[in-house]
C-alpha cells in the first residue's frame, strides 16, 4: 500500500509517499513559504534533491505542485494518482478525542477545528492541508495522526495541574504532550532492539531536537511526559524556555510593560539555547563557541543537559526504576558531547555510558557500558513511517 504522509505547517507542507510493505520511501519533500513571497518547493530524495521557485498562494496549489512533481516529470515516482492508496495526516493537538489515529470524516474535522483553541497555528494547518487533498484526491481514504494521542493513557495525578479544577472544566486545562508519535515509534523499535517485550519494559524515552520532550513509559504505557497544554513545557529547548516559575509570566508583563502575546512569544521563539547564549537556537554553533570560550554559550549548554537529566531522575522515580533510557532527534541521536553530559555523574543509580560506543555513529545502537544496569540506546525517530503505519492499517480494515 502506497500512503501519501502529509505534514502541513502554517506556512509549509512536508510530504513522503512510504510503500509501508516494502518500508520504502519513494518520493519526500517540501513546499516553504507557502503563501508568502519566495516560496519555493524541495523534492526528491538525497542527491536527486531538485529545488523550484514556485508561487504558492495557499496549501491547495502547494498540493497541486506536490502532485505534479510525484506523477510527472524528472522527479517522478508514481504514473497517476491512481498509485497513492491513503493519505496519512500528522495532527498536532487531538485533545481529549482522540487516544488513537482515526479514520478522517466530518466529524473528525470538526473536532480537530475545535481543537485549534488548543494549538491555533498546528491544527489550523493540518485542516488546510486535509481540505487541500480532498479537493485534489476527492474519495481518497484520510487518516489523523495525533501528537498527543499516545499520552492520552496518563492519569490524571500526571496531567492535571494544581490550579482551581474549574479551569479544567472550563477550558480543559491539562497536560496533553506533543511528539507522542516519535515517542511511541521509539519505544516500540527499543523493545525490539532489546528484544523484549515492550509490556515487560519500563522506559524513558528523549526526544532532544529543536523541540525536546521526555517520556516515562511503563509497560507499554505512557504515565509521564514533560511537554504540557502546549508544547512549551517542560525540557529547555532551541528556542523555548520549558519549564519556568509561572510568575516570572506576570513579573514580565508588570516590568518589561509586554503584553500577555509578547511574553508568549519571548517564551516560545526568544528563550531556550538562543536566550541564554544570544548566539543561535543550534546545537552545533553553540557547541564550536563554547569550545572557544563563549561564556553564555557554555552555559546554555550546560543548561540544556542539566534539564534532561533532572527529568531523568525524576521519571526514575515515576516509575520506580528503569530498564532502558532512549534518546532520539537531532541532538539525541547525533551529539556525544552532549549525550555525555546528560548521564555523566549517574553511575551510582547504574547509568554509564561507554565512551567509545557513545562516540560511534550509525542506525539503532547501544551506547551503555557492559556493566550499566540501564541500558541507554539510540533510536533515530521516523514518525512517516509511523503515520504511514497507522495509515495502513486503519484503510486495510476497510478492505
Ligand atoms: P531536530 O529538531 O531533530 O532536527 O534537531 C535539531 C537539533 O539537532 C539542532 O539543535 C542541531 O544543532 C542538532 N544537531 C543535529 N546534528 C547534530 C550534531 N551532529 N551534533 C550536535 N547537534 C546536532
Amino acid at each position: 500500500m502506497n500512503v501519501l504522509v502529509i505534514n502541513a505547517g502554517s506556512s509549509s507542507l512536508k510530504y513522503q509517499l512510504i510503500n509501508v510493505e516494502k518500508h520504502d520511501v519513494l518520493a519526500k519533500g517540501i513546499c516553504e513559504r507557502v503563501g508568502t513571497a519566495g516560496a519555493f518547493h524541495k523534492h526528491g530524495i538525497d542527491d536527486n534533491e531538485v529545488v523550484i521557485d514556485a508561487e504558492m498562494a495557499d496549501h491547495n496549489q502547494a498540493m497541486a505542485l506536490v502532485l505534479e512533481s510525484l506523477t510527472s516529470g524528472p522527479t517522478k515516482a508514481i504514473d497517476s494518482l491512481e498509485e497513492i492508496d491513503a493519505i496519512g495526516h500528522r495532527v498536532v493537538q487531538g485533545g481529549s478525542y482522540f487516544d488513537k489515529s482515526v479514520l478522517i470524516d466530518e466529524d473528525v474535522i470538526q473536532k480537530i477545528d475545535e481543537l485549534a483553541e488548543l494549538a491555533p497555528l498546528h491544527n489550523k494547518a493540518a485542516l488546510m492541508g486535509i481540505h487541500a487533498c480532498q479537493q485534489h484526491m476527492p474519495g481518497k481514504p484520510m487518516v489523523a495522526v495525533f501528537d498527543t494521542s499516545f499520552f492520552q493513557t496518563l492519569p490524571p495525578k500526571a496531567y492535571m495541574y494544581p490550579i482551581p479544577y474549574e479551569m479544567y472544566e472550563k477550558h480543559a486545562i491539562r497536560k496533553y504532550g506533543a511528539h507522542g508519535t516519535s515517542h511511541r515509534y521509539i519505544s516500540q523499535r527499543a523493545a525490539a532492539f532489546l528484544d523484549e517485550p515492550l509490556e515487560d519494559l519500563k522506559l524513558i524515552t528523549c526526544h532532544l531536537g529543536n523541540g525536546c520532550s521526555i517520556s516515562a513509559i511503563d509497560h507499554g504505557v505512557a504515565v509521564d511526559t514533560s511537554m504540557g497544554l502546549t508544547p512549551l513545557d517542560g525540557l529547555m529547548m532551541g528556542t523555548r524556555c520549558g519549564s519556568i516559575d509561572p510568575a516570572i509570566v506576570t513579573y514580565l508583563i508588570d516590568h518589561e510593560n509586554l503584553t500577555a502575546q509578547e511574553v508568549n512569544d519571548l517564551m516560545n521563539k526568544k528563550s531556550g539555547l538562543l536566550g541564554i547564549s544570544g548566539l543561535s537556537n543550534d546545537l552545533r554553533t553553540i557547541r564550536t563557541a563554547s569550545e572557544e570560550g563563549h561564556e553564555r554559550a557554555q552555559l546554555a549548554y550546560e543548561m540544556y543537559s542539566n534539564s534532561v537529566k533532572k527529568f531523568i531522575g525524576s521519571y526514575i522515580a515515576v516509575l520506580g526504576g528503569v530498564d532502558a533510557i532512549v534518546l532520539t532527534a537531532g541532538v539525541g541521536e547525533n551529539c556525544e558531547k552532549m549525550r555525555r553530559m546528560i548521564f555523566s555523574g549517574l553511575n551510582s543509580i547504574g547509568i554509564e555510558l561507554d565512551p567509545e560506543k557513545n562516540k560511534e555513529r550509525g542506525y539503532e545502537r547501544e551506547i551503555s557500558s557492559d556493566d550499566s544496569r540501564v541500558r541507554v540506546i539510540v533510536i533515530p525517530t521516523n514518525e512517516e513511517y509511523m503515520i504511514a503505519r497507522d495509515t495502513y492499517r486503519i484503510v486495510e480494515q476497510l478492505g
